[in-house]
């Protein structure tokens, strides 16, 4: 996997056949008591010195992730639009940058239907994001959640459910990774002998949790799954020497796992 172009909002990467690009929706900053310890019990003053802070709060970057076999593009995730902070929403103008037309996009993935994943569907203005989208994929464990939302009512027929374990199309394989939501799923690519493990919010402060996988999130739906899942996908991407892609990760979010003592480490791309 070699980078072969990038900008402020994009990387774009070979792999294989195929080119992933990683798109810059932009960033949230979250205060630090999201972190959990054991129990459910926040950090506060105790927060390891390692972990960086922006006006005292986590910076956490938001990230989605292009797949394009040079026909058509996948994309994983879609950013949040304008359906949170303003420090999010640029997806749009990412796509630009890294010369994808929204037109090309006829598949949208989700790993899992939190706003910052989902929202990216539609535009601040209202209109549809993608206009010749043709497939959505939603966890099946999820689309009761997706169709909770309101102002994506005009895709809710078209969310099509997937499990851990499926196969999509000829490059890409779910990986469950159920915990931080209850159906949220990883999605592993390959092409011509390399992997990349695209996986959503297995890490949400890359500073702390590489080095400590069993500190939580608040927002994570089920913490003990959470915590399981993480370390699991951990050892899988190391073991398998693959790459991994972060919704989180600190942009562009694309590198290896690599074991450190008894834990782990991030080595970007
Ligand atoms: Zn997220």
């Amino acid at each position: 996997m070699h980078r072969i172009a990038s900008g402020d909002l994009h990387s774009t990467y070979n792999l294989g056949d195929l080119r992933i690009t990683s798109l810059r929706d932009g960033y949230v900053d979250m205060p630090i008591g999201r972190l959990r310890q054991h129990g459910n019990k926040p950090f506060g003053d105790e927060l390891p010195e390692q972990v960086p802070l922006a006006g005292g709060q986590l910076r956490l970057s938001v990230n989605a992730f292009a797949i394009d076999d040079g026909n058509e593009v996948i994309l994983v995730d879609t950013g949040a639009s304008n359906a949170w902070h303003p420090t999010m929403g640029r997806l749009p103008e990412a796509l630009d940058e890294a010369g994808i037309d929204a037109g090309r996009i006829r598949a949208v993935y989700f790993t899992h239907t939190h706003l910052d994943h989902i929202h990216g569907l539609v535009l601040a203005d209202g209109r549809n994001a993608f206009p010749r989208l043709a497939r959505l994929l939603v966890p099946r464990e999820e689309l009761g959640l997706f169709r909770a939302e309101a102002r994506l009512e005009r895709f809710h027929g078209m969310a099509e459910p997937f499990e851990a374990g499926d196969r999509i199309g000829t490059h890409v394989d779910i990986v469950d990774a159920h915990g931080h939501e209850a159906g949220h799923s990883c999605f592993r690519v390959s092409s011509g002998g390399e992997r990349i493990l695209i996986w959503g919010d297995t890490v949400h402060v890359p500073s702390l949790q590489f080095d400590r996988p069993e500190v939580t999130w608040e927002f994570d739906a089920d913490q003990d799954r959470a915590r399981e899942s993480r370390l699991r996908l951990l050892a899988l991407a190391a073991d398998d020497h693959c790459f991994v892609a972060g919704a989180h990760l600190d942009s562009p979010g694309i590198g290896r796992v690599v074991r450190s003592d008894a834990s782990f480490r991030f080595e970007p791309l």
